[in-house]
């Protein structure tokens, strides 16, 4: 906010004063020559900056290592205090003369009829209301802002300043143009001839209204945990007769990362028997509701949950491995909206598969976990897309990337206790891991029906690995009954902790605001102020948006 007040300050200081020597800026002029054209011209000074700010391939980002979606919001607001210049010049020049009858002047009403437009299709209101309306007409309302500014100016004397700064403002929309599309060459392979082997994806309905995307690129087999990717629908191939792009959480984590082995889930064999029924939190504020799966009567099971069977498949057959012949799989759960998702799930419903391209990884925004002792995760229903990748790279590479981490709290609420099957292969992985430095406690909340532990994925409890045979930590999910205690959760973490604490929470605003207010709570700078680490907590929101 700070920053944007400051580049609002030295846009219009330089507006209000005299910044050439040139008559057509007139500095004492409030009119046409003076602040008229002024405007225009700190306006097309913004440009450039606006368009590295949008683009995903750009050079702050390179610099500064800043994502490029954590830049859009200054963007937007960079974007407003240009408009609020376009608008001045606007007024100014229709209040000296409304005369229509010189080619610039209408090429001038065009201009600022295109970024009116801009404005307008890219409100938050308006993206929210139809998301493809801003996606199809950005592009096309920036090119006629562009085409309409330049034949605005070209035979006037401020053509020689306009120019340069357009043709600057255009080659950086083409160059990161090119590398994008450069990379969705390679990322699909789409050099090679049987291109369309590789694309296509395999997709499954895990519940009513969730899908699970797979597919593997060979151009894409590293990235780091927390990345996204576009998903893109080529015209008439996809499932729709549009360009689609759609941002979605890579769910699964890369093979090339690992670097250490995982014991395999069906041979790690031995069960491990807990003893708790149940267990108070530091401020006794919750008190766990279920038994672990371990203490359900195995006798009391049917040999086959039927809601196991529940689960609906386009596939005949589960392959629930990460890699696939040696390249590591691409995996997305997606939930069904009203547009792309919604085609992508009845297709998934017809049995049809579809050929998505890939774009990415773009923005791994939490690299530097491993430099926190307490890592606490909290996701509501597909959120769990950006959380359980985190947790199955802070459980593969514990003793690699995660040497300052001791406890992990991985906290996960769904409706359904069907739901838990969405990440069944995935969490059997984090679980079958031999954890020997780290306490992972991971509990899985059920909010709408009856929690029972043995619904849960019988291999969960299988791969935990023996303690008779590892010194591992590891231990099988808590099914809860009811929403989590976040206040409690982030009691016992901080209570526990012994050094800084990173919390990650993706789900649904309320969840959001709940874990921020919990966390605004235990946020002592007092307390680092007096070298205790506790009080240092850092919180990361995932919101899938803009
Ligand atoms: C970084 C990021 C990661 C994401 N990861 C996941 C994930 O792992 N799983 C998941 O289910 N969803 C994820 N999403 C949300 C997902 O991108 C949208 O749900 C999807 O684009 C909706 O498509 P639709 O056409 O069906 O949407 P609509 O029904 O048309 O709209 C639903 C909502 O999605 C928003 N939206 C639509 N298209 C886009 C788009 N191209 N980019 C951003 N927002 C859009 C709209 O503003 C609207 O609020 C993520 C979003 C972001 C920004």
């Amino acid at each position: 906010m700070l920053l944007v007040f400051l580049y609002f300050l030295v846009l219009y200081f330089v507006l209000l004063t005299n910044v050439s020597r040139s008559p057509l800026f007139a500095p004492t002029n409030s009119t046409v020559l003076g602040t008229g054209n002024r405007s225009a011209m700190v306006f097309m000074a913004t440009l450039p900056w606006i368009i590295a700010l949008a683009t995903k391939n750009n050079l702050i980002s390179t610099f500064t290592g800043i994502p490029y979606e954590r830049l859009q919001i200054y963007h937007r607001a960079c974007s407003r205090i240009s408009l609020s210049l376009i608008l001045m010049h606007a007024v100014i020049k229709l209040k000296a003369s409304t005369s229509m009858a010189k080619d610039w002047r209408r090429w001038g009403i065009g201009a600022f009829i295109f970024a009116g437009a801009l404005f307008v299709t890219s409100h938050r209101n308006g993206m929210q209301w139809c998301y493809q309306v801003f996606v199809h007409l950005h592009a096309p309302l920036v090119a006629g802002l562009f085409v309409s500014t330049y034949l605005h100016t070209v035979n006037t004397p401020l053509a020689h300043v306009v120019q340069p700064l357009l043709l600057a403002s255009a080659t950086l929309w083409a160059i990161d143009m090119l590398q994008r599309w450069v990379q969705l060459i390679y990322l699909n392979a789409l050099y090679r001839p049987r291109a369309a082997d590789v694309s296509t994806s395999r997709m499954t309905i895990l519940s009513p209204g969730m899908l699970r995307v797979e597919m593997t690129k060979p151009g894409l087999q590293k990235w780091l945990p927390g990345s996204h990717v576009y998903l893109f629908s080529p015209p008439f191939l996809g499932v729709s007769p549009f360009w689609q792009s759609h941002p979605f959480t890579i769910a699964s984590v890369s093979e090339e990362r690992s670097a250490h082995q995982i014991t395999s889930g069906s041979t790690g064999g031995e069960k491990r028997k807990y003893g708790h029924k149940s267990r108070k939190y530091a401020n006794g504020s919750m008190e766990l509701q279920s038994l672990r799966q371990s203490e359900v009567n195995e006798e009391q099971l049917p040999a086959e949950s039927p809601k196991h069977n529940r689960v609906f498949s386009t596939d005949t057959e589960a392959d629930t491995s990460t890699e696939v012949s040696g390249q590591s799989k691409l995996v997305f759960l997606i939930k069904k909206r009203k547009g792309f998702t919604k085609k992508l799930y009845e297709a998934a419903q017809m049995g049809k598969s579809s050929r998505l391209l890939v774009y990415g990884p773009l923005s791994p925004p939490v690299s530097y976990l491993s430099s926190y002792e307490t890592l606490v995760f909290f996701a509501g229903g597909s959120g769990v897309s950006w959380t359980l990748p985190l947790l199955l790279d802070a459980c593969r590479n514990q003793s690699k990337n995660y040497r300052m981490t001791r406890q992990i709290f991985w906290i996960w609420s769904v409706t359904n206790s069907e739901h838990m099957h969405w990440i069944e292969s995935e969490l059997t992985q984090a679980l079958s891991t031999d954890i020997a430095q780290v306490t992972v406690d991971i509990r899985i909340h059920i909010t709408q029906e009856t929690a029972h532990s043995r619904d849960a994925p019988r291999a969960w409890e299988e791969v935990v690995p023996s303690s008779s045979k590892s010194n591992s930590r590891q231990r099988a999910p808590w099914i809860i009954q009811g929403r989590p205690d976040v206040y409690g959760l982030m009691s016992s973490a901080v209570e526990s902790a012994g050094g800084r604490i990173w919390i990650g929470v993706s789900g649904p605003e309320s969840l959001q605001l709940t874990v921020r207010s919990a966390v605004r709570d235990w946020i002592d700078p007092s307390a680092v102020w007096r070298g205790e680490a506790k009080g240092d907590l850092t919180l990361h929101c995932e919101s899938f948006g803009w």
